[in-house]
């Protein structure tokens, strides 16, 4: 059966991968984003990676997919917008620069729906019609699967749950530019700032934090529970809205241990009307695959239908 070439392009890494029809990752390869090179620099690494992971695995992909941060209308592979952890990016044609340098068709996703799609195609959410998915990490990102197909919006922009005004975050900061969204209270670096602030001994990241907790730091521990915990009442919220199977969560966030995700779920359940308490909470289970294998899945599915 044909192979798929898979990029996950981030703000400090690309990952690339062969995949086949059984969502099988053939070969990886990865190299650090020359992110403040521009986007030909990025999209030369990404092509090397291909080739490089093509030669690997022996085989000769017939697409690429790639998965990427940022606004992306996956009808031209363009990205719309993306924060300055990829310099220029916002305007990029994603699609048709890469196609050019690698002489095949490519699809572009934003990373978090591929996240959903690799996941829904073969890790926690397979045979899953509606997904709400939440990714934890440097920011906070989410996608919708309603009804079997991707929540795009108007404007592609559908799915920003980091952004959901969150009681927790006041009148915090947030990345986007507003203030009081989840992100701003309840992602890494906003946990690791919280802790700073409120223990007058500012650390350098949630690494620190998690081994202050692990140590008996009762206030650290108090931070990292109160994160899950927004992040299980803006989730609950929108199980409310959407009635979803499962609510899957990733990113890097989740590294706290599974005390995390059953905090949570136990967030979630304090917030679902009655009838929806039935709703799974799961950890991912593929790992940095799940974006190579949904950009693989949806540049599949869109090969078919060309
Ligand atoms: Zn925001």
């Amino acid at each position: 059966m044909s192979v798929i070439g898979a990029v996950d392009i981030g703000g400090t890494k690309i990952a690339a991968g062969i995949v086949d029809g059984d969502s099988r990752v053939l070969a990886r390869r990865s190299a650090p984003t020359p992110a403040a090179d521009g986007p030909k620099a990025v999209l030369a690494v990404a092509a090397r990676l291909v080739r490089e992971a093509s030669l690997d695995a022996g085989v000769e992909p017939v697409a690429v997919g790639v998965g990427t941060a940022g606004v992306v209308d996956a009808a031209s592979g363009m990205i719309l917008g993306a924060t300055e952890a990829l310099t220029g990016w916002t305007g990029t044609p994603v699609a048709l620069l890469l196609a050019a340098e690698l002489g095949l068709a490519v699809h572009v996703e934003n990373d978090v729906t591929a996240f959903l799609l690799g996941e829904a195609k073969a890790g926690a959410a397979v045979g899953l019609a509606d997904v709400v998915a939440i990714t934890i990490g440097t920011g906070i990102g989410g996608a919708l699967l309603v009804g079997g197909q991707i929540v795009r919006g108007r404007t592609c922009v559908a799915g920003n749950i980091g952004h959901v005004p969150s009681p927790e975050a006041g009148d915090r900061r947030c990345p986007c530019g507003r203030s009081g969204h989840l992100e701003a209270f309840a992602s890494g670096p906003a946990m690791t700032a919280v802790y700073g602030e409120r223990s007058g001994r500012p650390v350098a990241d949630l690494r620190e934090v998690a081994l202050r907790a692990r140590s008996g730091d009762a206030l650290a521990e108090e931070v990292l529970r109160a994160g899950a915990a927004a992040v299980g009442r803006i989730v609950g919220g929108l199980v409310n809205v959407l009635d979803p199977a499962l609510i899957l969560l990733g990113g890097g966030v989740l590294g706290l241990g599974p005390w995390y995700v059953e905090a949570v779920a136990d967030a979630v359940s304090r917030e679902v009307l009655a009838p929806l308490d039935a709703v799974m909470v799961r950890a991912a289970l593929l790992g940095g695959d799940a974006m190579l294998v949904g950009a693989a899945a949806a540049a599949r599915t869109a090969k078919a239908s060309a």
